[in-house]
């Protein structure tokens, strides 16, 4: 494998411009003024000059949906209602009545991914009685094929209900033994409305697999930190600390401040990790409270111009944009805490070993005309050059591949 050397790159805190040394796919020198090493063939060296552009870790999307993105498809004319059931219905009925390939549709969503510096996502894919593993095929096909660009980490997720689908348990079982690396969940309460034997199912599924569980919950208010209590407690009774996460947990940022409090310490004790996507039009986990008090956070995309919404373009700066307006961050500081909860914040929740822009990580990164993060985020440049442990997989803001 070619040893590659990037000439000329800033790294955030630092001062002055210094190169990096990618040795089979890892980083094994940061400093000025390297050269190749002696042993490496010149042939067989690669010299990226870095234009003193600003060098930051691959990003990574902690919640999406690539199974279901209409990415490249004719416009869809959203006329979607706002009731949860009904935008589930909704996408349903669009599946009847169109032709729609996963597989075709995660690829399309995941190259646009990539060449804007996305190098890890965790993806929730739907798994119903209607698609049965349709959905899941797709993905898993995707993350074979761009495995080399690209990790991709699957969820199977009942988007219409675990229990009230007969029949959908036993295609989460299946697609458990497929490959799915994680079990999804969906409002215990309020969608399901049977929240113990959603939650005992999610959990049963997790333990016969050995998986972990990333488990959507948009419940408002108290509703919502009911649940949160509910999979606090399954996780600390089985010994699953570490491996679940919930995602999105509105209700943290609606309760008062003394049930927050509750909250956020039995999350902090059974290790549970969330992810955010800081949408305009909800409430939001209390992102410094959530870290301060040890618990790891993630940010992620969710659905990009699907049934459910026209918005998104699979760009991680601008997600991260979006979180600093959201949390009313204006400080660099602030900022900076958007582009950790977009690369470190992601990896711890992935459980990656050895991520980040150090000596000994894996060599994903991503090049870019901004002084500092907080002008990335503000002001996402469109040009990007992106290394995927080691090989440049997107230059000038397209894939190379
Ligand atoms: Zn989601």
């Amino acid at each position: 494998m070619k040893s590659t050397l990037i000439k000329n790159v800033r790294l955030h805190g630092q001062t002055g411009s210094q190169d990096i040394l990618i040795e089979q796919g890892q980083i094994t020198r940061i400093g000025r003024a390297l050269s190749a090493p002696a042993h490496a063939d010149p042939s067989n060296a690669n010299i990226v000059e870095g234009h003193h552009r600003l060098a930051l870790p691959g990003f990574i999307d902690g919640h999406a949906h690539i199974d279901k993105s209409l990415w490249g498809m004719d416009w869809y004319e959203n006329q979607v209602p706002r009731e949860l059931p009904a935008i589930i219905e909704n996408e349903r009925h669009f599946r009847r009545h169109n032709d729609f390939d996963s597989r075709q549709q995660s690829e399309r969503i995941a190259r646009q991914a990539i060449r804007l510096g996305t190098t890890h996502i965790r993806t929730h894919i739907d798994v119903d009685t209607e698609i049965g593993l349709k959905h899941m095929e797709g993905v898993l096909a995707t993350k074979e094929k761009l495995a080399g660009q690209v990790y991709i980490e699957t969820v199977c997720f009942p988007q219409s209900g675990l229990l009230g689908r007969p029949g959908t348990l036993a295609l989460m079982d299946e697609a458990l033994k497929l490959g799915a690396d994680y079990v999804g969940g969906i409002d215990p309460s309020s969608f399901e409305r049977n929240p113990v034997a959603h939650i005992d199912a999610v959990f049963d599924l997790a333990c016969r697999h050995g998986k972990g569980i990333d488990l959507h919950l948009h419940e408002a208010g108290d509703l919502g930190a009911f649940s949160v209590e509910l999979i606090t407690e399954r996780t600390l009774a089985l010994g699953l600390q570490g491996k679940v996460t919930i995602s999105h947990a509105f209700c943290l940022g609606e309760v008062d401040a003394g049930y927050q409090d509750r909250l956020i310490e039995g999350l902090a004790r059974a290790d549970i990790a969330i992810a955010t996507t800081a949408p305009a039009n909800r409430a939001v986990p209390p992102y410094e409270k959530l870290r301060a008090a040890g618990i790891r956070v993630t940010a992620g995309n969710d659905g990009i111009r699907d049934t459910w919404s026209p918005y998104g373009n699979a760009d991680m700066l601008q997600r991260a944009m979006l979180m600093g307006l959201k949390y009313r961050w204006r400080q660099d500081r602030e900022l900076d805490q958007a582009l950790h909860a977009i690369t470190q914040g992601g990896a711890e929740v992935m459980g990656l070993a050895n991520y980040g822009l150090a000596e000994g990580c894996q060599a994903d990164l991503v090049l870019l005309d901004a002084r500092v993060p907080a002008e990335a985020i503000v002001e996402p440049p469109r040009d990007r050059t992106v290394f995927k442990a080691g090989t440049m997989v997107a230059d000038r803001g397209e894939c190379l591949f």
